[in-house]
């Protein structure tokens, strides 16, 4: 299946109606990278740098990271790079870094949180990714970000690190600011935090959990709290239209991009770019350039109106297999 694909590998990405949309990947470690260029992939909408910590002895420092965000940036020829900064908390286990035991690590110290409370970790990984941007198309984007103080702190903390960089004679490239969206406070805060961002992206796997209180690990919850459920859907759509609003990107990079069935709903609700799994990767892709852009819309009109999941799903069901 996987090789009937590849003939649309460098087909464009875009409707049947010619509406463009970019695809990226998500990778989670080096060796991912090879295969989102043998799909085609117009670069990384998030590359997880937690796997530089798992088994490691000790931290990786400046130079070790410096050196494998260039191989990453080099490998991609001039494709974007988006690099979310260490997303770490106590649920997962990081012999090298000092964490609290918490009695709730998916609402304590994670993602800018654990940042903000530990940045040398933060600068040293800042600093090697300011001095990869010298190399290619970089963008730094910051997990668990709910509201303005965060990002304003992460940004003092940034100009330390171009301070020391400057200090120390270290050249540096420009980078653009995101923020991955992924608590319901963050959707609401839009407002005020998106004139210090260049680019947003949507956590759905994380979205989800937050807004219905639903552990996304938990399979007893699975079915009944689905991304594909109304309030989501709502939140989804309000962070669309703030970042329309503005000089804004705004793309998605949970799981629930790498649904082919979805696509058609995502796309129709106003995503222009979307970061997928490599292995589900073409096959979002024939889904996109299959159908019409005006269907899209028309399609995400009416799952956007619908009050229950098994609606939902069946309007998203149908959608599908009326283009099969
Ligand atoms: C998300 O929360 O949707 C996301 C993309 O990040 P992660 O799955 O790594 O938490
Ligand atoms: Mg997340």
């Amino acid at each position: 299946r996987r090789q009937a694909l590849m003939i649309y590998k460098d087909k464009p990405s875009q409707t049947l109606d010619g509406h463009r949309v970019t695809l990226l990947a998500n990778v989670g470690n080096l060796n991912e990278i090879s295969h989102i260029t043998d799909v085609g992939a117009q670069g990384i909408g998030l590359f997880r740098t937690e796997f530089l910590l798992m088994n490691a002895k000790a931290l990786p420092d400046e130079q070790q990271q410096y050196k494998l965000y260039c191989d990453a940036v080099h490998s991609l020829e001039g494709n974007v790079l988006t690099i979310r900064t260490f997303d770490i908390g106590a649920d997962k286990e990081i012999p090298c870094l000092t964490q609290d035991n918490e009695d709730n690590p998916a609402l304590g110290i994670r993602g800018i949180r654990y940042s903000l409370t530990h940045p040398r970790t933060f600068i040293t990984q800042v600093k090697a990714i300011l001095r990869a941007a010298s190399h290619g198309n970089i963008r730094l984007m910051f997990p668990m970000v709910s509201q303005v103080e965060e990002l304003e702190a992460a940004f003092v903390l940034i100009e330390q690190a171009k301070a020391e960089l400057i200090e120390q004679q270290k050249s540096f490239g420009s980078i653009s600011y995101g923020i991955v969206v992924e608590t319901p406070a963050a959707v609401l805060n839009l407002p005020s935090m998106l004139p210090h961002l260049d680019f947003i992206s949507i956590g759905t796997n994380d979205l989800t959990q937050y807004t219905l209180a639903a552990d996304r690990t938990n399979p007893n919850l699975a079915k009944e709290y689905p991304p594909l459920s109304p309030a989501v859907i709502q939140l989804i759509t309000l962070t669309i239209s703030h970042c329309k609003q503005t000089d804004v990107s705004v793309s998605l990079c949970g799981e629930l991009g790498s649904d082919p069935q979805v696509l058609p709903l995502l796309i129709g609700l106003g995503l222009d770019e979307l970061s997928i799994n490599p292995t589900s990767f073409l096959d979002v892709k024939v889904a996109l350039i299959k159908g019409n852009y005006q269907q899209y819309v028309e399609h995400a009109q009416h799952v956007a109106s619908l009050t229950r999941i098994d609606d939902i799903a069946k309007a998203i069901n149908a959608f599908a297999h009326d283009y099969d």
